[in-house]
């Protein structure tokens, strides 16, 4: 397919720095930073306010015609909005994290928001980071990378995020949430978390954040010349 527009595909684990990243690159390049796992947050939200099972296609699926999704851009990023409602800062915490990796393992929640992701990429150059962009939003992307980052090292990373946010969460916790998302985001039967074979890795364990911004610049270089 003779695409328009560039995309950078970022996969990996959370914790492994993809939005951070993300968010650099997108100021280099003049991309738009697309977070898709917000949307799949926001749906958590509504269904966690609903009161229904997130693992329960049954629960979930009649629930998805009202809901209604909007990503807004402004100077601060990325903002989702809910039936019209701002819910930017409500979708971070760590329960909202647990219904939107369960949610996101129903295929009905995946072709919902499917074309959401696949319009945003054909309108303008993104950045757009997730689980499976590489391999199912975005198959044909010019650049995909796949970043990740040992398990000890991405959960210290959360943990301070989420410290310096005021969350209650001891970094043993978020080890153990963070290993139960891996779990439910690997071995899911619906576009899995994992590496395409046209992916490039770059492992962050040992790399700080200019040095990561660094590593994948160049492979963004290297494929679009850019
Ligand atoms: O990236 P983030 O941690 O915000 O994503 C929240 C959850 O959404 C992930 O644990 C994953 O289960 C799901 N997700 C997904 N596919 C994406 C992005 C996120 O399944 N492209």
């Amino acid at each position: 397919m003779d695409r328009k527009t560039i995309s950078v595909a970022l996969d990996g684990p959370g914790g492994a720095g993809k939005s951070t990243v993300a968010r650099a690159i997108a100021k280099k390049y003049g991309f738009t930073y697309v977070d898709t796992g917000a949307i799949y947050r926001t749906v958590g939200l509504f269904v966690r306010r609903a009161d229904a099972d997130p693992h329960s296609p049954e629960a979930v699926e009649p629930l998805l015609p009202g809901i209604n999704i909007e990503i807004e851009y402004g100077e601060d990023g990325q903002r989702m909005l809910l039936n019209g409602e701002d819910v930017t800062g409500l979708i971070r915490s760590p329960e909202i994290s647990m219904y939107a990796s369960a949610v996101s393992a129903l295929p009905a929640v995946r072709a919902f928001l499917l074309d959401m992701q696949r319009s945003l990429a054909a309108r303008k150059d993104v950045v757009m980071d997730g689980r499976d962009i590489g391999t199912v939003v975005l198959p044909d992307a010019q650049v995909k990378i796949f970043l990740t980052a040992s398990i000890d090292e991405r959960a210290r990373r959360r943990y301070d995020e989420l410290k310096a946010k005021g969350e209650a969460q001891s970094l043993e916790e978020v080890r153990a949430d963070m290993l139960r998302r891996d779990k439910n985001d690997t071995e899911r039967a619906v576009a899995p978390l994992k590496q395409a074979q046209d992916a490039v890795l770059v492992d962050t364990t040992q790399l700080g954040f200019d040095e990561a911004v660094d590593a994948v610049s160049k492979i963004i270089r290297e494929k679009t010349g850019r």
